[in-house]
């Protein structure tokens, strides 16, 4: 009985040190450090981003190796399909349910980012153009975000239907080339840092930012609502895989690090995304059908808020770097 006491007592100071070590541990663990500072960063706009980003890496990922593997089976309709909206003057959301992709109408043709995969994209990008009173005819270009199948499978019909130039960074052309899941454009354009693709009054510049895959390609878009000028910027590729390696990691990094600094230096005040969660497409989609005269755009979050996306992908692609270095 009369060593209870002390023995209390050094319960109660050895858990304390203990805490204090775990927690001393935790602020001192990069891959602790980068996930709380992607947290901080993702705020409440951000959170899909976050999830997808900053989770580590399943050993088997699907749309990472494209080579070898049978072609893909559709899907229902009901299971993809989206309805196509006007977005902003010159933007126009005609991607799927998850999967973001865009047409930029200016008067001398449309611009195409992106082209689902290929069951979705007569139905989605073609069929909705034609819903929102434009004319697929008009396409002139498409350009890829990155060479997996849910972003560049519609490209070859594009290609082939409507002349449309195929734009892809030159990895990626390699990448698509080889395919077995999905059809392959032939090669056309060859995305390079910082060209510029003007049509009309608009331009499209793209970066080339490699990381998710080497040839991936983010893109600022000269956006108009109700005559009023925005920048959007839209990061293309999001994840990371087991597969990626700590040099396609750390690339990645630097691209985000990059990308930040030109949102910044541009002021891009608008976020749209190649996955509809991403950019919290449903939800904008359906604030814009309601939107009155009076109301913001839900689509325009400010340059610190898109800046904020990217830091988000930084920050948990430092996170997975120092988890493998600690492997
Ligand atoms: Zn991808």
């Amino acid at each position: 009985m009369s060593n209870w006491l002390p023995r209390i007592l050094i319960g109660t100071i050895l858990a304390t040190l203990l805490g204090a070590a775990t927690q001393a541990a935790q602020e001192t663990d990069p891959v602790e450090v980068h996930r709380a500072a992607a947290r901080a960063a993702a705020g409440e706009e951000h959170l899909a981003l976050l999830e997808t980003v900053c989770r580590v890496p399943r050993p088997i990922q699907t749309g990472a190796a494209n080579a070898s593997r049978p072609p893909r089976a559709v899907p229902p309709p009901e299971d993809w399909y989206a309805e196509p909206a006007q977005v902003f003057d010159n933007l126009y959301f005609v991607g799927t349910q998850d999967h973001g992709a865009w047409a930029v109408t200016t008067s001398d043709g449309i611009i195409i980012i992106d082209a689902l995969y290929d069951y979705a994209v007569e139905a989605a990008v073609v069929d909705g153009l034609r819903k929102l009173g434009l004319d697929p005819e008009d396409i002139t270009q498409v350009v890829i975000s990155h060479g997996h199948g849910d972003h560049h499978g519609g490209a070859k019909y594009l290609q082939e239907q409507f002349g449309a130039q195929i734009v892809m960074g030159a990895p990626d052309w390699d990448l698509v080339e080889r395919s077995t899941r999905d059809p392959i454009p032939s090669r056309d354009m060859v995305a390079t840092d910082e060209m510029e693709i003007r049509l009309g009054e608009t331009t499209v510049t793209l970066y080339l930012t490699p990381g998710h895959t080497a040839g991936t390609v983010s893109t600022m878009i000269e956006v108009r609502d109700r005559g009023r000028s925005h920048l959007t910027a839209s990061w293309g590729g999001t994840s990371l895989f087991a597969t990626t390696s700590q040099e396609s990691i750390q690339a990645y990094i630097d691209s985000a690090v990059r990308y930040q600094q030109l949102i910044e230096t541009r002021g891009a005040d608008v976020l749209i995304a190649n996955h509809t969660s991403f950019d919290r497409t449903p939800d904008k989609l359906a604030a814009l059908a309601d939107r009155q005269p009076s109301d913001p755009h839900p689509y325009v979050i400010g340059t610190d808020a898109v800046r904020s996306y990217v830091k988000v992908a930084e920050e948990c692609a430092r996170a997975e770097l120092a988890r493998r270095m600690a492997e």
